[in-house]
């Protein structure tokens, strides 16, 4: 037991809270496995947390017996924010609920540095919320770790390296400025309801700066050229960008028949920088 609340079950019994497929509702009922997800971010003492979609409260609740310092909760449902009052009044001034839509507040207002977002993640809006955390338009970002849910599939796009099925866009923006691991695999069975796949919790830490030098909108420009046409050699994959590319790739040292599977991130740094001020 994490703290003297009722049992989840309990809560969601009460509340009338039966999970919403508009809402991407899979909840987690183990405070255990919460408090393990809390744990994933590290020492959360000196810190605000932010945390999408709290729904019944499961993980906030482990976040806050987890020491983090403050929380700021988003969540769309309204049937949440009774239960999600009392485990407000359980950590007083502690828990922060706003009742809205993650994609539309401006949680920055309520959030004092460091912060770290924690969040079991609504599926529908998982991607796009990583994504706009990770392309900020200054680095760093106002957050300093990500600890984040996804289905399995997600998870492993983002950590993918080179050679492999999953690697590409999704591993190339967060990798390039960002330490990302998977710490955690989950069965479906550990959700209410059960989902139709496995999911797992992805740990990234941002780096002060990107890896490798590159301007942002190049390097998303070339690699979502390379990758929309994946199977094609980059020569021609690229050929849009630039009416010398084979000589650019290999001044990049990329050899021109390579496909965008292989490049590690170091090389699609490159080739963005030559391809500054060149593009066309
Ligand atoms: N954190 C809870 C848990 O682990 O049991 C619930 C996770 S559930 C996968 C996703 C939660 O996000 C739901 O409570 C849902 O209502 C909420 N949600 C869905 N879309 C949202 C959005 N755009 N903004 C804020 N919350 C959203």
């Amino acid at each position: 037991m994490i703290d003297t609340l009722p049992p989840l079950r309990d809560v969601i019994r009460d509340h009338d809270l039966r999970a919403k497929k508009s809402f991407g509702q899979n909840f987690l009922l183990d405070l255990n496995l919460t408090a393990r997800i809390a744990r994933a971010a590290g020492d959360l003492s000196g810190a605000d947390v932010l945390e999408v979609g709290p729904g019944p409260g499961g993980l906030t609740r482990g976040l806050l017996a987890e020491g983090a310092r403050r929380v700021l909760a988003i969540e769309k449902d309204a049937r949440c924010m009774a239960p999600l009052a009392e485990i407000a009044a359980a950590y007083p001034g502690r828990l922060l609920v706003i009742e809205g839509d993650a994609l539309e507040v401006d949680a920055l207002a309520h959030l004092t540095p460091p912060v770290k977002i924690v969040s079991n993640l609504p599926y529908n809006v998982g991607t796009e919320l990583l994504i706009r955390w990770m392309t900020p338009k200054d680095w760093p970002p106002f957050w300093d770790s990500l600890t984040l849910m996804f289905q399995r599939e997600v998870a492993e796009r983002i950590v993918a390296r080179p050679g492999s099925k999953a690697y590409g866009r999704l591993a190339l923006m967060v990798q390039w400025r960002a330490d990302a691991r998977i710490v955690l695999t989950l069965p479906p069975e550990a959700f209410t309801p059960a989902p139709k796949v496995s999911s797992a919790v992805v740990h990234i830490t941002r780096l002060a700066e990107p890896r490798f030098p590159a301007k942002a909108a190049i390097l998303e420009r070339v690699v979502a050229a390379g990758f929309n046409q994946r199977r094609k050699m980059l020569r021609a994959a690229l050929r849009g960008l630039h009416p010398r590319i084979e000589e650019l790739l290999v001044a990049a040292g990329i050899p021109p028949t390579a496909r965008a599977e292989e490049i590690g991130l170091e090389a699609w740094c490159h080739l963005a920088r030559l391809l500054e001020g060149r593009a066309v």
